[in-house]
Parts: structure tokens; C-alpha cells; sequence
């Protein structure tokens, strides 16, 4: 009974520090922010959470960034850029309903989900090189 409990806390606290976090997080950077709070955590913990909420559909994979699995909480359909230095993920505000409809009309496709990844350099670290 405590170890259901103690479990579906840490449940809690893995998925609220997703949707807290903009920066569409990795494992390892929510393992490293909930340690502190949660000493007996662990990092296998974290993944297997993290496997159940994709599974259920609560958070999805938005891609893989030099090797790394990043989360997203947000589920729905939206756009996002990936800078290759400092690799933040970007949400972009932008629809991409054209694409989709261009898909159901001209090839006769039912779009299910879509994902949209562009790749390049930040605002931030292009200003660094200046
Ligand atoms: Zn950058
Ligand atoms: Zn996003």
C-alpha cells in the first residue's frame, strides 16, 4: 500500500515536471530536477514512467537531439525548431493545417498526427558568433 503510494507520487511529480518545463526535457534533466525532492528516485524509474505516459498518450517523443529523447506534454499537433548547438526545442507558433489538407485532398491520405521538425541555429546562439 505504501509502495503504491509512494509510486504513483513520484508518478505525479515525473508528469507535472513535463508540463511545467518549456524546454520539452530529457530523462536525465527530469531525474536531475526531482533527486532533490525525490532522493530515492531513479533514473530506471524515470524511463519506465516515462514509457506509460507515452503509452497512454500524455506526453509524446518530439524528437532526438544528438542522441537524446526529448518529451513533450503538449500533445497536440505543433511545429517545432531544433537548434544543432545549444540543442533547445523550440515550440513554433504556426499552423501547418495546408500541408495536412494538401494531403487529404491531393493524395486522398487521412492525416492521424502529424510531426514538424525544422533544424538550424537559435536567435541566441547566432548572435553569440557575432
Ligand atoms: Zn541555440
Ligand atoms: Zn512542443
Amino acid at each position: 500500500m505504501s509502495t503504491m503510494r509512494r509510486h504513483s507520487k513520484k508518478r505525479d511529480a515525473i508528469l507535472s515536471c513535463i508540463r511545467r518545463s518549456h524546454l520539452h526535457p530529457s530523462a536525465e534533466w527530469i531525474y536531475t530536477q526531482l533527486k532533490p525532492e525525490h532522493p530515492d528516485l531513479s533514473l530506471g524509474t524515470v524511463y519506465r514512467n516515462l514509457a506509460l505516459f507515452r503509452e497512454s498518450g500524455e506526453i509524446v517523443c518530439v524528437a532526438t537531439v544528438h542522441g537524446v529523447e526529448r518529451l513533450d506534454a503538449v500533445t497536440e499537433p505543433h511545429a517545432h525548431f531544433i537548434c544543432e548547438q545549444c540543442d533547445a526545442v523550440i515550440d513554433v507558433d504556426a499552423p501547418c493545417d495546408d500541408l495536412r489538407q494538401e494531403l487529404e485532398q491531393q493524395y486522398g491520405c487521412t492525416v492521424q498526427r502529424s510531426e514538424m521538425l525544422f533544424r538550424g541555429v537559435c536567435a541566441r546562439c547566432k548572435n553569440k558568433d557575432i
